[in-house]
């Protein structure tokens, strides 16, 4: 087949509910762009039929491919796979749940073309469809981040985008074992636009971002991309110093004023805050720890098990190893 103009990436884990809703909505929008696509789906290790059902789909629609990872890795690793694997000019990272209107792609790949841009980020206009406590902590979210990468992220743009083949040839380039894409693709500082679009209601099925998801990414995020909270333990110690300093006077004064009184409660709000604070960069410390190790370890963060276009794909998965000569791996071949 030939290399396709346009990759539409899609994400999904347990998705059998709204394939077929996605499917009527997502074809007619790329039948009508006049222009050859693929339409990548990363079944991101689902126990349902989801694979099942995108290989049924695949004999009526030739652009459909199936890309199957091994085991659930997250949406931010089915992402990177789909990235990967993708060969448009132009690569679309949408949600399969529809709750990013397919029809917003047709404006996204006009403003790219019109203005030369390389990134063209979804950004949701209205999200009354979301529950309030998605909306709070979402809010939450972009406040913090827009902290950390700065201004280059607009708010309220999650992984509904398009990316030129510019810039996901960079992406590809970076060793992150956790990518986040929402912050890492701002940062790259690549020419870029915007598209508003009001955030519909998951066309079916049930949210696959739990709260504890939501804080793993949130974790991701921050710490992927700043050491300031290892600086949280320099101010604990701080505010702690001064505190001791203010006591130790108090107490000083008292003993010479001999009026020593048995202080238990002040003792133990000094242990709990001091036990506390420590307990916290710890487990901080702990954090960036662990990713160093991770690091090290350089475990890929998903195994594909099989992609319907070629058996290996048209490219390494580990972008930093050498292209070697294509021959069967048998890591990588589904069993039977
Ligand atoms: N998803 C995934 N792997 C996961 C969790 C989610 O590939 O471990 C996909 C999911 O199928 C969907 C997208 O990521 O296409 C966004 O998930 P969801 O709509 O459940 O998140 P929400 O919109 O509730 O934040
Ligand atoms: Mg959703």
């Amino acid at each position: 087949m030939a290399v396709p103009r346009l990759s539409v990436v899609i994400p999904m884990y347990n998705e059998e509910a709204v394939l077929p809703l996605l499917v009527s909505r997502l074809r007619p929008v790329l039948d009508g762009l006049g222009r050859t696509y693929e339409v990548v789906a990363v079944d991101d290790g689902s126990r349902d039929a989801t694979a099942a059902m995108v290989t049924l789909m695949r004999a009526k629609w030739p652009e459909l491919r199936l890309v199957r990872l091994r085991r659930n890795s997250g949406h931010q690793a089915a992402l990177t796979a789909g990235l990967h694997r993708s060969r448009g000019d132009h690569v679309v990272t949408i949600d399969a749940d529809l709750q990013d209107p397919p029809e917003v792609i047709a404006e996204m790949l006009g403003l790219a073309e019109a203005q030369h841009l390389d990134i063209v980020y979804g950004v949701r206009g209205d999200r009354a469809s979301d529950t309030l406590f998605k909306r709070a902590t979402a809010d939450l979210y972009y406040r913090l981040m827009r902290r950390i990468v700065g201004n280059r992220m607009p708010p309220g743009a999650g992984d509904f985008r398009l990316l030129s083949r510019a810039m996901v040839d960079a992406l590809r380039q970076l060793p992150e074992q956790a990518p986040v894409y929402r912050l890492l693709v701002p940062w790259l500082g690549f020419p870029s636009g915007q598209v508003v679009y009001t955030r519909e209601k998951r066309a079916a099925g049930v949210s696959k971002y739990p709260l504890a998801k939501m804080i793993n990414l949130t974790v991701d995020s921050v710490i992927s991309f700043t050491a300031a909270p290892l600086r949280l333990g320099i101010w604990l110690g701080a505010i702690g110093a001064l505190a001791c300093a203010i006591a130790a006077v108090k107490v000083l004064v008292a003993y010479f004023q001999g009026a020593v009184v048995p202080g238990w409660t002040s003792l133990s709000l000094v242990v709990l805050f001091l036990g506390a604070s420590q307990l916290i960069c710890l487990g901080l410390l702990g954090e960036y720890v662990g990713r160093i190790y991770h690091g090290i370890q350089a475990r890929p963060g998903y195994f594909v098990g099989e992609d319907s276009l070629t058996e290996a794909g048209p490219e390494p998965d580990f972008p930093d190893e050498p292209v070697r000569p294509r021959r069967p791996d048998a890591r990588l071949r589904r069993p039977g």
